[in-house]
Parts: C-alpha cells; sequence; structure tokens
C-alpha cells in the first residue's frame, strides 16, 4: 500500500534508462504473421521487390520475424530526446472523479507538436531514408497527423516530403496542412490528376472527397515515378509497429520502477501501430508463457475491422498496387461513414496484431463516437489534455472497466495508450459540444459489399 501511495502523478524515465532498442514482438510468435504477396503473383513478396517501393533497411526490418531486439541509431536516439521520455502519467483525478479502486495510467505520447505517436515512427523512417542517399519520400495521410509527423522528421533531416492528403480532410483541416507546409512538405488533395490512379478514381467518381486507401496508391505511384524516392507509411506496416514498440518499452521500464503490474492494456487500433508498440514487451510476455494480461483493442463502431471483418489475404489500398497482407479487414473497397476519428477509419489491420487476435493473444471491442466524445469531454475536465478523437476510444474503455471495478470492488490496475491531443479536430468537439453529433453502425449489407470486393487468395482457402 505504502508503495503504490508513492507513486508520482508522472513518471518520468531518466535519460540514462531510456529504451536503446526496439522490440521485436514477431520474435517470440510461434505463429509468424502471413508473409506480404505480390499482388500480380500472388507469391510472397522478395526483399529485392520490396525495395522498389521501400527504403532497404525497412525492408530488412518488415521482413525480420527473428531477430527479438533491434538497436535504435544513435541519430534517432537524440531526436527521440527532443519529446521523450513520454510521460507515464497516474490519472488520480479520473479514478476520484469516477470514484473507483481501479487504479489508471495512462502513456501520454502528444507531447510533440504533430501531436501523437507518429513522430516515433517518421523519424525512423526519414533516417533511414536519409542514410539510404534518397533525395525524398511520399507519403499519403488521412487527418493529417502522419503527414505532420513526417513533415517534421523530413525538415529536421532535410529530406524532400509530398503529401497526399485525403481531399475532405485537406479542405476541412487546414490547420494541419498548413503546420506540414510550414515544416517544408509538399501537400497535394487526393485523389488528383498528379498520378494515373488519380486520375481514374476521379473519373470513376467525380467530386469524391478522397479516401486513405486511394491517398496510398497515389503516394506508392508518386515515389515510383521520381529517382531518389521511397514510398513510407505511418501506420499498419509491421516496421512501423517495430518502432512504435518504444511506446511500450518506456512504460514497462516505468511501471517496473514502481513494481507496477497492469492487469487490463488498453490502446484505441486504426491500422494498429500505437497499440501493436504498447502492448509488444506484454505480450512478449505472454507468448513466452512468464504473464498474462488482458488486452483490449478499440475500434469505431462505424470501422470495426477486428470485432466484425473477416481474416484474410486483402490488398492495402484502393488502387490494388500495394502487396496484399493476410490482416482482419473490412475490404479495400469499404468506405466507413464520415467519423470523426479519421484516423480510425483504415478498413485493415495490422498484419502482426491480426495474427495475435486471430490467436486469443487480445480482445477487441467496438465503440460509438457519441460515447467517445462524452468519455473525452470527462476526462479534459479532470485530467488537463484534451484529447485526440482516435485517443479518446481507449479513455472510453479504460472508464467502462474502472466503473466495471466500482461495481466488484475490484482494485485492478489499467494502462491505456493516450495517442495524442485533438487540438485540430475541434470541429468535431464542436459538433459533439452542439448536439449534432450522430453514430453510424454498418449494417451487414455494408460488410457484404466490401467483402465481395476481398481478392480471392489461395492461400486463404
Ligand atoms: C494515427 C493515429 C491513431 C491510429 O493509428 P494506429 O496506427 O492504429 O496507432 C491513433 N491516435 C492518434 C492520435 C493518431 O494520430
Amino acid at each position: 500500500m505504502s508503495k503504490q501511495q508513492s507513486i508520482p502523478y508522472k513518471i518520468y524515465l531518466k535519460e540514462s534508462e531510456m529504451p536503446k532498442q526496439w522490440y521485436n514482438v514477431r520474435a517470440d510468435m510461434v505463429n509468424k504473421p502471413a508473409p506480404l504477396l505480390n499482388p500480380q503473383t500472388l507469391q510472397p513478396m522478395t526483399a529485392e521487390e520490396l525495395k522498389v517501393v521501400f527504403c532497404e533497411e525497412l525492408v530488412q526490418q518488415e521482413l525480420n520475424d527473428a531477430d527479438r531486439y533491434i538497436d535504435i541509431p544513435q541519430e534517432i536516439l537524440d531526436f527521440y530526446k527532443m519529446y521523450r521520455p513520454a510521460p507515464l502519467v497516474r490519472a488520480y483525478c479520473l479514478e476520484k472523479k469516477l470514484d473507483t479502486p481501479a487504479k489508471i495510467y495512462y502513456k501520454f505520447e502528444g507531447n510533440n507538436t504533430s501531436g501523437s505517436h507518429k513522430l516515433n515512427s517518421a523519424i525512423a523512417q526519414a533516417y533511414y531514408a536519409k542514410n539510404q542517399g534518397l533525395k525524398g519520400v511520399t507519403t499519403e495521410t488521412g487527418a493529417g497527423q502522419w503527414g505532420t509527423a513526417l513533415s517534421m522528421a523530413c525538415a529536421y533531416l532535410e529530406l524532400d516530403c509530398q503529401v497526399y492528403m485525403v481531399k475532405v480532410s485537406y479542405e476541412q483541416k487546414p490547420f494541419r496542412r498548413e503546420v506540414m507546409r510550414t515544416y517544408g512538405a509538399k501537400v497535394t488533395p487526393s485523389p488528383s490528376d498528379t498520378t494515373e490512379v488519380g486520375r481514374k478514381i476521379l473519373e470513376a467518381f467525380p467530386g469524391t472527397g478522397g479516401s486513405l486507401g486511394c491517398a496510398i496508391s497515389e503516394a506508392v505511384e508518386a515515389a515510383s515515378n521520381q529517382e531518389g524516392y521511397r514510398y513510407v507509411l505511418g501506420s499498419v506496416l509491421n516496421q512501423v509497429m517495430l518502432h512504435q514498440s518504444i511506446i511500450g518499452m518506456e512504460t514497462k521500464a516505468a511501471l517496473d520502477q514502481y513494481g507496477i503490474v497492469p492487469d487490463i492494456i488498453i490502446g484505441c487500433a486504426g491500422g494498429g501501430s500505437n497499440l501493436g508498440g504498447l502492448i509488444a514487451p506484454f505480450v512478449g510476455e505472454k507468448l513466452r508463457g512468464e504473464k498474462d494480461y488482458r488486452i483490449i483493442a478499440v475500434e469505431p463502431a462505424s470501422c470495426p475491422t477486428l470485432t466484425r471483418g473477416k481474416y484474410v489475404y486483402d490488398y492495402c489500398d484502393t488502387g490494388m498496387v500495394c502487396p496484399l497482407a493476410k490482416m482482419y479487414t473490412l475490404g479495400s473497397g469499404f468506405i466507413p461513414s464520415a467519423s470523426h476519428a479519421g484516423g480510425l477509419r483504415y478498413h485493415g489491420m495490422n498484419s502482426t496484431l491480426s495474427q495475435l487476435y486471430a490467436d486469443g493473444y487480445m480482445e477487441a471491442v467496438s465503440v460509438e463516437q457519441t460515447a467517445v466524445f462524452a468519455a473525452a469531454k470527462e476526462f479534459a475536465k479532470v485530467e488537463g489534455i484534451l484529447p485526440a478523437p482516435e485517443s479518446s476510444h481507449a479513455i472510453k474503455v479504460a472508464i467502462d472497466e474502472a466503473l466495471k471495478c466500482k461495481e466488484t470492488g475490484e482494485e485492478k490496475t489499467i494502462v491505456f495508450g493516450l495517442t495524442g491531443t485533438g487540438y485540430f479536430d475541434m470541429m468535431s468537439y464542436e459538433k459533439f459540444n452542439n448536439g449534432v453529433m450522430s453514430d453510424y453502425i454498418p449494417t451487414e449489407e455494408d460488410l457484404q459489399r466490401g467483402f465481395a470486393g476481398l481478392p480471392k487468395v489461395e492461400a486463404d482457402m
């Protein structure tokens, strides 16, 4: 008890205690995630094929199922020092407000200008591109967090950065767009007429507001059309989850210092990178049979990839130019309804997390956005931080679990990932505050339409 009472409001690691390696959970998995497939031949993608699109070192990381730990290069460690360690906060005020015996902690990743955890992988990917002697990188961004993070990393390393931004966001989120441009990135609304795939989509769907899958296709094409450019991606891929393991490594080191053992670990899941990173070292212990934790992935009811999707090979993008991944998916043609958590509107899920979920190492729940914003507001009032709508999915379920503890009297320890801040999401908060936000849950027919477009791959049969 006395040990618990002495736990500070915020636990910060000292510089000397910061993790110097990423943890690769695939090394400890018996059932490895299925390999990426070439969309033409449906054979596993080789390193040679992947190198045409991705940076060399990142291809090695993508294919590496063997090495448990990977050294973080010194330049990246130096960059991390600008905004890390991220604090692990004991949510004393929230606990008091909820009158729960549960102990709640959150790992706050919003302490940088991009406002989210995405910078952890952006700097790694920009570093490897620079190291390879490339001129620049291309990417897509939905709500804008990834584009912002990448433009910051590229500015730091003096690398050219070209961002295809989903058109609705480009128009509705001018502030994120301008942050990117301030850091020197070139931002193009997608679909655009600068790529063949963009022109095709514009022809088929004139006036479309675009989608993440479509912007990915454009960014990939743009990279392959320019000498010295490669494509980078802010989520979904295993390399991204690897970089994000810094979140979990720091969290575990901080908890270990005080002898705290979580019962439940919660994270929001879009493409799966923050959740995968947060839980990585804990899942590692589970996989090795050393410890057990309840792990909960939280997704929007409007885009229920894990809870209602299929575990099959699918395209990662709408244009079907990217490799196929075996993952939980709603189909690359599934267009989720306009949700205010743009970062969670992806049809698929990281293949490692998908395999862990299929093998029963984690649970998944879906929540509706009005309940999410209500939780966000409750959290903001007592903990001071105005959370991103994406992060608030995790807040909602952390509160739900804490309230269950109140009923049963159990003193469970809950850790959740607070992935970012919501300052650029005030239009969404405005809708909620005005009482005009609605919930949309796709019908079975909506889902069937998405599934109908799934490729027929023998490996699934
Ligand atoms: C992008 C984003 C997410 C979702 O992406 P994952 O890859 O699933 O982590 C969650 N929260 C914030 C703040 C984001 O920007």
